[in-house]
């Protein structure tokens, strides 16, 4: 847990989320701004500020992560349509909160290449 990280927070219910998914290990809950009709985020509980600071450590976490989006995206009813996973990066990536978050987005088409 780091000292005012928001989604350190979220991930210790010191701010309530509409919780779409949550195990040991993950939570998922909507994104408060949401860019497409359904924006879901996924976070570790572990505070990892992006995927460049990830450790060796943190591979079956990561893999934990990636492997419980399809489970998430079920849940949403994002499985027959498809959806797009976003994980934004320092400034060039456009991250803004940092703590590591995969964005599920779906509901609509994605064009391609992203803004
Ligand atoms: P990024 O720009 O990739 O760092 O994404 C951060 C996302 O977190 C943005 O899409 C924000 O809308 C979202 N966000 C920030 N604060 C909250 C919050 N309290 N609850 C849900 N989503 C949030
Ligand atoms: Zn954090």
């Amino acid at each position: 847990m780091q000292q005012d990280c928001i989604f350190c927070k979220i991930a210790a219910n010191d701010i309530p989320v509409n919780v779409i998914y949550e195990d040991e290990y993950l939570i998922a809950f909507p994104d408060i701004n949401p860019v497409a009709p359904i924006h879901l985020l996924v976070i570790p509980k572990k505070h990892i500020a992006n995927i460049l600071e990830a450790t060796p450590e943190d591979t079956t976490l990561l893999g934990r992560l990636m492997a419980t989006i399809p489970k998430i995206a079920a849940i949403a009813g994002l499985t027959e349509d498809g959806f797009r996973t976003v994980i934004n990066t320092k400034d060039n990536g456009g991250q803004t909160v940092h703590h590591l978050h995969f964005h599920i987005l779906g509901g609509r088409f994605m064009t391609w290449p992203p803004g």
